[in-house]
């Protein structure tokens, strides 16, 4: 019987884990701290993958009224542009203009402790970059910001 059912496990268990590992690249993770900082300052979504997933996680334990996070995907062009509008909007609207068709793809704003995810299709990586990913709380963006592109 052992004989029989190893092998077979074997293969099931090689078979998870290739799905897995195929699932977990079409994802990944980024941090925000405590002292304003992502831990990445780069992301690079394999052109295979048909949509992605970032999921945001606050490391740190202040709340989102002073040292909140977010995750915001725009055009490299249209950053600043997103940043001085979305000020104005307020905490409750993730400090960013309401149907602002420039922000690609966010998170909501969180605080320490707490995570949000988004997810989008890779196409709209394809044309018209390059493409940043940054905090929209007011001031944040000097030290957290990043690049994202379609990997080749
Ligand atoms: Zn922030």
């Amino acid at each position: 019987m052992n004989r029989l059912w190893k092998p077979l496990a074997l293969a099931l268990l090689a078979g998870a884990g290739a799905h897995a590992a195929w699932a977990a690249d079409c994802a990944t993770e980024i941090d925000g701290n405590d002292a304003m900082q992502y831990n990445k300052s780069s992301i690079s979504v394999p052109a295979s993958c048909t949509k992605f997933t970032v999921t945001l996680r606050h490391t740190g334990k202040l709340p989102k009224a002073s040292m909140g996070h977010d995750w915001v995907m725009t055009k490299t062009a249209d950053m600043q542009a997103v940043l001085a509008d979305g000020a104005s909007a307020g905490l409750d609207k993730d400090y960013l203009k309401p149907g602002d068709t420039r922000v690609l793809a966010h998170t909501k704003i969180i605080g320490g402790g707490e995570s949000d995810s988004v997810t989008f299709a890779t196409s709209l990586l394809k044309s018209g970059g390059p493409f940043s990913y940054f905090c929209s709380f007011p001031g944040h963006v000097a030290l957290m910001k990043g690049t994202i592109a379609l990997s080749k």
